[in-house]
Parts: C-alpha cells; structure tokens; sequence
C-alpha cells in the first residue's frame, strides 16, 4: 500500500474497504459518467488455466511446455503462472520423445537442461540441483501426484504421431495443480533464463538452455506456420488467450489459456450503471476474448477496447476525455499504472500490483468490483452532506 494512503471514514468506508488518498478525491467522484475497466485481474481473476500446448509440425510439445515454462519463471504474469504451474505438474522426463513427426533427430540438448541446469526450488527448498538424475527419476515416481486427467500420465509411451492428437486433446489441468499442496509435491525443475526480459504487454524474452526463446502475443513471436494460425484463431474464437512460443527465431508451439469471469463482476457492472456510468472494457487481451467477458457482464460490445499495449491504455483514457467524458479507470496491473492516474478518478484492486495501488486515487481492497460502484455512491454522498 502507499505511504500517503489513509482510510477516510472509519464507518462506511473502512467497513467497505475503501482506501483513499485524500479528501481531494472525493471531489473527481462528482462528474465521472464513464468508467472504464481493465478485463485481466479486474474483471476477470486474473488466474489463468492452461488449456493447450499446440506444437508446430516437427515440434515437441513438452520440449515447447518445457522452454515456455523456464522462461515464464521469471515472470509474475498469470499466464506465467499457468505455463508454469502445469509444466511443474506433469512428471519429470515428459520432455523427451514427444516430437510430432519421427522425422527429426533427437536433440541432445533435450534432457541436458534437466541435469546440468536444475535450479533450487525457493518455495520448496528442494536441492534438485545437485541430484544426480537417477535420484531425479526416482524422486519422481515416489512423490509426483497422479494428475488429475486420466491417461495423460501414458502419454511419454504413446507413439510420436499420436503427439498431435494428445495435444489437441490436453485437458485444463484442475484446480489442485495451482494448490500449495501439490506444489510442494512436484519435483519437476526449471532451468533459469539468462537476460531475461519482461516486454510488457507483449510477452517475455530470454536465453534457455542456449536458445533465445520468445513467448508472448503471436505476432511477437514472428509469422506462424498455417497450423499455429488455426490454433489461435480458434483459441480466440472460443474467448481464449493463446501466447505463441519460439526459438532460434521460429515459432514452435501455441498455448492457450482461459480466465474467468469474477462471479460479483456482473452485479458490478449492474450497479455502475445505476450510478449513470457507461462502463467500458480495456484490455490488451484479443477482442475475442474481450467481446466474451463483455457479454458476460453485461458491456455492450462497442464499448470494448482490445489489442490495446500497456503504452497505449493511457491514449485510450485520453481519447475518452477528449470526447468530453469524465472517466474514472479501475485496474490491477502495473500496465495499468498510467492509465489510472491520467483518469479523472483512479481505482486500484487491492488485490492488484503496487503500481497500480500508488497510481489510484482510491483502493479497493478486497479486490471486490462491486465496491468500485460503493465507493463512488459513497463519495457522493459525503459531497452532498459537506456542501
Ligand atoms: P491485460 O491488459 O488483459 O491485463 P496484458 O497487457 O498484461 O493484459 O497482456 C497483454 C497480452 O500480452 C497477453 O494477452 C499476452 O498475449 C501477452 N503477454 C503479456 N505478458 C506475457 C507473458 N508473461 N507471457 C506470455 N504472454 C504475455
Ligand atoms: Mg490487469
């Protein structure tokens, strides 16, 4: 939280779970008749599934999950978090022997990550690192949770060509994967990245295992070959996000993920627009997946804004007020930052990045949507009972 945040109004407010700068900004709540708000962290969880690791023709799909994953390490990103998290929860070796076409040779890099690279796992203290990889194996078999689906765990003896199939068939992995618990119990290893870059609201960048590995927004990555341009298109049709992996300057894989709509978001919207406010959806996510989340809360679909990098969500608050609104910005993220404090009225989820929290004029700190709409009510009620 920031220092020169202070809780205004030991009753209501504080009840609510209202945290705001100063008095001052009880004063932007009057005018605001539009508020816009970012999908990711805000709308939605913010908690991503993984869905699908889709390999090119002649790619591995857990050599992919594999690069994908020791990059995302180093990455806070809730699609981080879901490559991540459902790489740690398939049982060590997978990696190996997976390739989609018998054509390719084996690359003798591929289980050499695993023995020569194992970082130290801080949240288990776990000291893979200095394990032999018989102890690996073996380490494996005695404590890896059976995965939730159903014979992914035959999926390392199934022929090659049968590859394709098992990843277009790849379950979402269920909520235990994300749970303390099961973390603590899988033992599979990340190398880490070296000059690992975050490029915000594209992806991230790195050197794994020798190999400049990009994983971000598709056309980060470079042209797709046709299968992967299906795999998006129909992630994105179905309201998904798909991330695209690449390597030594090619395209690899496509993973999708899926978020969900916070179950009081709704409501939420309902109640923003009682108070007369238009309420419209920011996102750097596809307009697909953002056409979906708006539908479901009740956002009308013009009043969607997708595709949009972090660098620009600040030009669409601008371009609101240039239209003569008043424009109050809810958001979570540090790519939020910007744009909350260019607002006439800026909203932090309490559950979201300092950034975010320092850029607000206001915190709501349950992360609660709904108490956007009791804030400002709230606000103006104050107003009216001071002048
Ligand atoms: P939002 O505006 O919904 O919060 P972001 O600006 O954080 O979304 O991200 C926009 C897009 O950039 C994502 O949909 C994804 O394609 C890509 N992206 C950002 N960070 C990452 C990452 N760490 N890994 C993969 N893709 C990323
Ligand atoms: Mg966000």
């Amino acid at each position: 939280a920031t220092p020169t945040a202070l809780l205004v109004g030991t009753g209501r407010g504080a009840q609510l779970g209202i945290l705001i700068k100063g008095p001052e900004v009880l004063e932007s709540t009057r005018a605001v008749d539009t508020i816009v708000l970012d999908k990711t962290g805000t709308v939605t969880e913010g908690k991503m599934t993984l869905i699908d690791v889709i390999p090119a023709l002649g790619e591995n799909r857990d050599e992919a999950l594999s690069f994908a994953a020791a990059l995302e390490h180093a990455s806070e990103h809730p699609i981080a978090k879901a490559i991540t998290a459902s790489f740690r929860a398939l049982p060590a070796g997978l990696e190996t022997g997976k390739t989609n076409t018998a054509a390719l040779p084996a690359r003798p890099e591929a289980g050499k990550a695993n023995t020569t690279s194992l970082p130290v796992r801080p949240e288990t203290g776990e000291t893979n690192a200095t394990s032999p990889p018989a102890e690996i194996s073996k380490a494996n078999t005695t404590s890896v949770p059976a995965r939730p689906q159903t014979g992914e765990a035959n999926a390392t003896s199934l022929p090659a060509e049968v590859g394709k199939a098992i990843a277009t068939s790849l379950p979402a992995p269920r909520k235990p994967i994300d749970a303390e618990p099961s973390r603590a119990t899988t033992p599979r290893a990340l190398p880490s990245p070296e000059g690992f870059a975050n490029l915000e609201g594209l992806g991230v960048r790195g050197v794994v295992d020798g190999r400049a590995v990009l994983v971000g927004r598709p056309e980060l990555v470079g042209s797709l070959p046709p299968e992967l341009e299906v795999a998006v298109a129909d992630a994105q049709a179905a309201g998904r996000t798909a991330v695209a992996v690449g390597w030594d300057g090619k395209a690899r894989a496509v993973i999708t993920v899926a978020d969900t709509v916070k179950p009081t978001s709704a409501e939420a919207v309902s109640n923003l627009r009682a108070l007369g406010l238009t309420p419209i959806l920011l996102t750097g996510d596809n307009q697909a997946a953002a056409r979906e989340v708006a539908a479901e809360v009740g956002i009308n679909q013009e009043d969607v804004i997708a595709d949009v990098l972090p660098a620009d969500k600040v030009d669409a608050v601008k371009r609101l007020q240039a239209e003569g609104r008043v424009v109050a910005m809810v958001g979570d993220g540090v790519n939020d930052a910007a744009a909350l404090a260019q607002a006439d009225l800026g909203l932090a989820m309490g559950t979201g990045t300092d950034a975010a929290i320092q850029a607000a004029d206001l915190t709501l700190v349950r992360g609660d949507l709904r108490v956007a709409a009791d804030a400002i009510r709230l606000a103006r009620r104050t107003l009216r009972v001071i002048k």
